[in-house]
């Protein structure tokens, strides 16, 4: 019997940081909010942003004519909090990119602040933008800084004391869960369904994997939004429930990975009640920790695997405290991969400008060497004819840098013109690719990729790639 293997397409598919054999996995344990369940990012923010505008008007702030603006900021970004900057950084932490407030700063204005600061989120100076959930924040912020540059704010204090502020009403309205009410209501607006997603919890659990939920939204919008996403889509007679071992919510991650937070029981929508046994089957909790997940399960560190996409919620302290198997769901992948495919032919034509840069820049360095020693008197070659080709070879590089400027400066704003793709930084790797091939043993667009892969994927990591590698020779 021939079998067809069902292509995946390239946006679609799991890419591998550490080999992962989805086989030896035993227990999957999924976040919900953009992970198991995706929002429209630009209504949910739009509303997260009009909240807060709302708030701040209350107070007596002059906002009225701020408009929520999807592009001004990307995940993965850095809040300087300090001088009221947003900034993207390369792998190494150095500086490539930076707005203060919503105007993008020039090179030399931003090697005059950054010369010698290299960006480290673990600095409370600068704030990591980890999830979909900061695009609201960010755009907020680099607004407010407009106008607090403008005199237009008189009661902040500086641009740290701005920052504390925004998070804080953002914050608010999150604690106070308006936002997730007024979503609740409104299902159809702020929800992508995706029904592959139920199917391939489907083929985990038949495949024998144990999986949970664990999440920090409340028991009662949980169960809204997973009836909403789930249960039309799951066979006759099954729930979301029956999908899951343990259902966990109010988890406050990340503490929730290391603390030895109580554990209590959801008995109805508003008894909770302590409990001190371990967990059980089918049961849906209130808080807990990791600990008490691995007793329940009889499982360790690399039998579990874990799905979110909070960078630091999910996925940070999964791996650096407990060792579990790590995936990343970044959504924003699936636009950077088709931009950088619209782009190919381009990049090929841009690939073969920078080599022939290269070719002339080495021949204009030994020219110019040359030239340099007959005029120290040490070459007997005629003088003249030295000079003339330098200057053909440097009109070369002008005419070459020229053809090269629009189609770099093309490739850098790829998928956002402020800010370009999300794992970039110029030709290098961005801050956040750097984290997540640190922290992330594969990751992905949606959970939904698993699908085409099936839970018996093995994933395996491509031979890392180095400065001094030699060119490979193609098989004769
Ligand atoms: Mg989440």
């Amino acid at each position: 019997m021939t079998i067809e293997v069902p292509h995946i397409p390239w946006q679609r598919a799991v890419f591998c940081n550490r080999t992962l054999n989805l086989r030896s996995i035993k227990a999957i344990g999924y976040d919900m909010d953009y992970t198991l369940v995706q929002y429209h990012v630009v209504e949910w923010e739009e509303l997260a942003y009009g909240y807060a505008k709302k708030r701040l008007l209350e107070q007596g702030w002059p906002v009225e004519s701020l408009v929520f603006d999807p592009e001004l900021m990307i995940q993965g970004l850095i809040v300087d909090i300090e001088l009221g900057n947003l900034i993207k950084a390369n792998r190494f932490g150095y500086v490539k990119t930076v707005f203060h407030g919503s105007h993008p700063l020039d090179f030399d204005q931003q090697r005059k602040i950054y010369d010698r600061t290299l960006v480290d989120h673990r600095d409370g100076r600068f704030v990591f933008l980890s999830t979909m959930f900061s695009l609201s924040e960010a755009c907020l912020f680099a607004q407010l800084v407009d106008l607090w540059d403008a005199g237009n704010l008189p009661a902040v204090l500086s641009y740290a004391d701005l920052y504390s502020r925004v998070r804080a009403t953002i914050d608010d309205q999150h604690r106070e869960g308006r936002l997730k009410e007024e979503v609740a209501r409104n299902f159809e607006r702020y929800v992508e369904i995706d029904p592959t997603v139920c199917e391939t919890l489907l083929d985990q659990r038949d495949a024998g994997k144990k999986l949970l939920l664990i999440t920090n939204s409340d028991w009662l919008y949980t169960r809204a939004v997973m009836q909403y996403a789930f249960d039309s889509f799951l066979p006759q007679g099954m729930t979301w429930r029956d999908l899951f071992d343990v259902v966990i919510v109010s988890a406050r991650k990340p503490d929730f990975f290391s603390s030895r937070s109580p554990l209590l029981e959801i008995v109805d929508d508003t008894l909770l009640r302590e409990v001190s046994s371990d967990l059980i089957s089918g049961t849906v909790y209130f808080g807990g920790n990791a600990a008490l997940v691995e007793r329940h399960l009889g499982l360790t560190g690399a039998q579990l695997l874990y799905v979110g996409d909070h960078f630091f919620g999910d996925v940070h302290a999964t791996k650096i405290t407990l060792r579990w198997r790590t995936a990343l769901v970044v959504r924003e992948i699936e636009g950077d991969i088709k931009a950088e495919e619209d782009f190919a032919d381009k990049q090929c034509k841009l690939d073969e400008l920078m080599r022939e840069k290269e070719d002339v820049e080495r021949q204009y360095c030994h020219v110019r060497m040359l030239w340099q020693r007959l005029r120290k008197g040490r070459g007997g070659e005629d003088a003249k004819a030295f000079k003339q080709t330098v200057d053909e070879l440097r009109g070369k590089l002008e005419n070459l840098d020229h053809r090269i400027a629009p189609l770099a400066q093309a490739s850098s704003r790829l998928s956002n013109e402020n800010w370009g793709p999300l794992m970039r930084a110029g030709n290098d790797k961005s801050y956040l690719a750097n984290l997540v091939e640190r922290h992330a043993d594969i990751y992905m667009s949606r959970v939904s990729n698993l699908y085409l892969e099936t839970p018996f994927a093995y994933f395996r990591s491509a031979r890392g790639t180095l400065p001094h590698d030699a060119p490979r020779r193609s098989a004769v």
